[in-house]
């Protein structure tokens, strides 16, 4: 009785259609980017979800695990890809010295702001979806037996926007490297700049950070600040940019506004990858552009060189 229910049917027949075409002598892992490719139907079976990524640099189907053992970096264009900030704080320091600082703060919904759905119940959403309370993960640990602490905003949680929680955890961490006489690193990667789902609260964040770094820098501290793909808006214009020294990972998206917007407002014709790294390192913006297997040694190097 079973056998006969229609979404079976329906998936006997999938497979049946497609089974000729893959009957020739089937090669399981070079053919599958291709397979994919063509349109209609086939058959998943064997295929588990996200083994496969479609690399946003090259467009080529790209074996996840081949990208994951180059710390996300696409072996085809070296485009360098998402890491979500659990795994950076993972590839950055040395193993098992991450020590979470502040995982307490959570975000509160002071306007009752709502766009397609309530502010609250978005957090709730966010924070269930990737595991963090904000999108910033901060924290002190090793890098290559240096001490430093550490600090990374994650994309991927309301696209890393700056609201009262990432700016508190970032201010205490800078307060905390000031005391600690710690060097201080922060990864950004934020593609929302300011949260304006928190208003004014959120706006004022840049300032707060902004004036705990003047504090650490008075106190001799050594801030990197290392920009990847995307750090935009009021994160780029403030903390991000205030580093002694800024790093940034290749072809990585920096800006403030976006594109469209500069345009329409300007009326101007913009340079072609005018918010990019390699733009950015050309014009004096940043420092250098370090590649995702070399930033935690360059990192080390740096501190060292300027006695940290
Ligand atoms: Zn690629």
């Amino acid at each position: 009785m079973e056998r006969r229910r229609p979404s079976a049917t329906a998936s006997d027949v999938a497979v049946k259609t497609a089974a000729p075409q893959t009957a020739a002598p089937r090669q399981p892992a070079a053919a599958e980017p291709a397979a994919a490719n063509g349109r209609g139907p086939r058959p998943k079976r064997g295929v588990p979800e996200g083994l496969w990524q479609k690399c946003d640099g090259c467009g080529a189907t790209i074996y996840r695990k081949e990208a994951e053992e180059l710390l996300n970096v696409c072996p085809q264009c070296g485009f360098h890809w998402y890491v979500s900030a659990a795994k950076r704080m993972e590839q950055l320091l040395d193993a098992g010295t991450f020590e979470e600082c502040d995982a307490d703060l959570r975000p509160t919904d002071p306007l009752g702001f709502r766009d397609k759905k309530p502010y609250a119940e978005r957090i709730v959403s966010e924070q269930k979806r990737t595991g963090l309370r904000d999108a910033a993960l901060t924290g002190t640990g090793m890098i290559r037996a240096r001490r430093v602490a550490c600090g990374v905003t994650d994309s991927s949680f309301i696209m890393g926007s700056m609201g009262s929680v990432v700016g508190e955890r970032l201010t205490r961490l800078v307060e905390r490297a000031t005391a600690g006489r710690l060097p201080l690193i922060i990864i950004s990667a934020s593609g929302g700049g300011a949260r304006m789902h928190e208003g004014i609260l959120s706006l004022m964040q840049m300032a707060k950070v902004s004036a705990a770094l003047a504090r650490y820098s008075q106190a001799g501290g050594l801030f990197i600040s290392v920009l990847t793909n995307p750090t935009m808006g009021g994160v780029a214009a403030s903390f991000a940019s205030l580093g002694d020294l800024c790093f940034a990972e290749p072809r990585a998206l920096i800006g403030f506004a976006g594109p469209r917007t500069i345009k329409a407002t300007i009326r101007v014709e913009l340079p072609k990858g005018f918010q990019t790294s390699e733009f950015l390192l050309e014009h004096g913006f940043i420092d250098r552009i370090v590649p995702r297997k070399d930033l935690k040694s360059e990192i080390a190097r740096a501190i060292d060189f300027c006695g940290g």
